[in-house]
């Protein structure tokens, strides 16, 4: 794992929300949950850590959906453009994370892993070098991701 954090700048579509953060830039997640792709009409969803705490949205704020017990999603109201993965209670900020085509630049942006490849469609392969954790694998890597992001804890 890269844990460098890196200070990025982004926004939705139509320029309406623009945010700065310090992300996990070499740490991206490819989601292939159910819930992501209702929610992105896609494959997977691929997203950024964002470091505990340093998101600040520079003009409008995002409307949010909640999608899960744990999180919700971030998106214009006005162009549609999806955001942000947002923890849903304070401590669980340090999962909280921002989608990838959001960046300014994207292409600095490299992903680590695939998660719940249990429900990945046999067509889409992308990044097939890298490790791959099935929903049961998941408590797992993120007791080691919430060790690794917040040695303070
Ligand atoms: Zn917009
Ligand atoms: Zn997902």
């Amino acid at each position: 794992m890269n844990n460098e954090t890196t200070k990025v700048t982004g926004g939705c579509l139509c320029g309406r929300i623009r945010y700065e953060a310090e992300v996990f830039l070499k740490n991206g997640y490819i989601c292939h949950c159910t819930i992501c792709q209702r929610s992105t009409g896609q494959p997977s969803e691929i997203t950024v850590p964002i470091k505990a705490g340093t998101l600040k949205y520079l003009e409008a704020e995002p409307k949010y959906y909640v999608s899960s017990e744990d999180g919700k999603r971030g998106f214009c109201e006005q162009c549609g453009g999806r955001i942000v993965w947002q923890a849903l209670r304070a401590e669980d900020d340090w999962l909280t994370n921002i989608h990838v085509g959001s960046l300014d630049n994207p292409s600095e942006a490299r992903p680590s892993s695939h998660i719940f490849v249990n429900t990945q469609l046999p067509w889409y392969q992308l990044c097939e070098e890298l490790p791959v954790f099935a929903e049961e694998d998941l408590d797992a890597l993120f007791e080691f991701l919430k060790e690794e992001r917040n040695p303070d804890l």
